[in-house]
């Protein structure tokens, strides 16, 4: 068996160790001559399975009593009407930064629901850099943050201070790459597929003063967050599989240090990746210092020429693949090439990427 070092930006590697097992389990989980694909979900034996995903959630966060943990579906795009629906009730009216694609899209989704002011956004410099916002006041039932953008490789190195308003973060790439203070949030949510397991759980962690009965009329039962919170996560069928992957995914980043453990890991992977680029006549990194993400590393090369850079990124992601580093094509809007560099990607992986980078360097410039 060989397996490669996958730099997909999502779904993305997750760690060997929980692959095996998740493998180990398959026909028979712990004795109970089933799969946890196959039991129901309130059985005596899944029922552990959900809470103890959520006891490692809240101890890895350091999350404060006074908030929930929801596991929903509908990915992290159905926040971007779930977070509206529910927390825009009081003024009809919420402020968000806009750092490229992901917070246009919960922009574009909020202003269906209401108004919406856009107090900051780096569009002048193609998202390449993360606007420093200070103080945020104003008549708003919340702010919202995308903290890394996952396409443009923008990451958030401070936390919006936004007084008594609630702080809404998209925290879907980035989740658990490194220590965040959740008190300073209202509301954060994740999809799973870069950071914590297979694509179909979006965990929330929302302060329960937020949790409301009467959210914008109209709002399906299914997108208020009361229900969910009201019967832990259980009021329909959850996604069962996929929490208990994340279970064990948690139990990794555990065993590996917590928050800090991946912090630590994060940054030696990033900078050696980074300082390589600052170095390279060859290569840059796309982003400004300042707002680089630990996750997301969009490149490019020298070629200005728009028609022959197509052809040698197409020939560096080719190339590269053939040597077992999967998945670095350049997300359309930025170009080039992007590497994701998730907690689960060892740092052999990106020590082979940057070898590889100078082969293909010396051979093509
Ligand atoms: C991937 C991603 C999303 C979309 O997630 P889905 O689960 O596909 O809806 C939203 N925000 C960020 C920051 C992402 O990286």
């Amino acid at each position: 068996m060989s397996r490669v070092y996958n730099f997909s930006a999502g779904p993305s590697c997750l760690p060997e160790e929980v692959l095996k097992a998740c493998a180990d389990e398959m026909l028979d989980y712990k004795g109970t001559g089933q799969s946890v694909m196959e039991m129901s979900h309130r059985s005596k034996d899944y029922k552990p399975i959900i809470e103890d995903c959520e006891k490692r959630v809240r101890k890895l966060m350091n999350v404060p009593d006074n908030y929930s943990v929801l596991f929903l579906q509908g990915g992290a795009s159905t926040q971007f009407a779930m977070v509206p629906l529910n927390l825009g009730i009081k003024k009809g009216k919420a402020a968000y930064i806009n750092t490229g694609i992901w917070s246009n899209k919960a922009i574009k989704e909020a202003k269906r629901y209401i108004d919406v002011d856009v107090i900051a956004s780096s569009e002048d410099k193609n998202f390449s850099y993360i606007p420093k916002v200070e103080k945020i006041s104003g008549d708003y039932d919340y702010v919202y943050v995308c903290f890394n953008n996952t396409i443009k490789g923008t990451h958030y190195e401070y936390i919006p201070d936004t007084g008594d308003i609630p702080l809404v973060a998209d925290i879907s790439s980035c989740i658990l790459s490194e220590p965040l203070d959740v008190s300073k949030f209202a509301l954060l949510f994740a999809g799973a597929q870069k950071n914590l397991a297979p694509a179909g759980v979006t965990l929330v962690i929302i302060r329960n003063d937020l949790i409301t009965d009467e959210p914008l009329k109209g709002t399906p039962t299914m997108l208020k967050y009361k229900t969910h919170a009201d019967e832990g996560s259980m009021f329909n069928t959850p996604p069962c599989y996929t929490i208990y992957v994340m279970g064990k995914v948690l139990e990794w980043i555990e065993k590996n240090g917590g928050a800090e453990g991946m912090a630590k890991r994060n940054r030696e992977k990033a900078e050696l990746l980074y300082n390589y680029l600052d170095n390279s006549s060859v290569y840059h990194a796309t982003v400004e210092k300042g707002s680089r993400s630990l996750m997301n590393v969009p490149f490019l090369t020298k070629e200005t020429d728009a028609e022959k850079a197509d052809a040698i990124n197409k020939k560096f992601v080719a190339e590269a693949a053939a040597c077992g580093l999967v998945n670095l094509a350049g997300h359309r809007t930025v170009g080039g090439m992007r590497a994701s560099i998730y907690n689960a990607m060892p740092v052999e992986g990106v020590k082979k990427l940057i070898e590889f980078m100078d082969k293909f360097a010396k051979e093509n410039f």
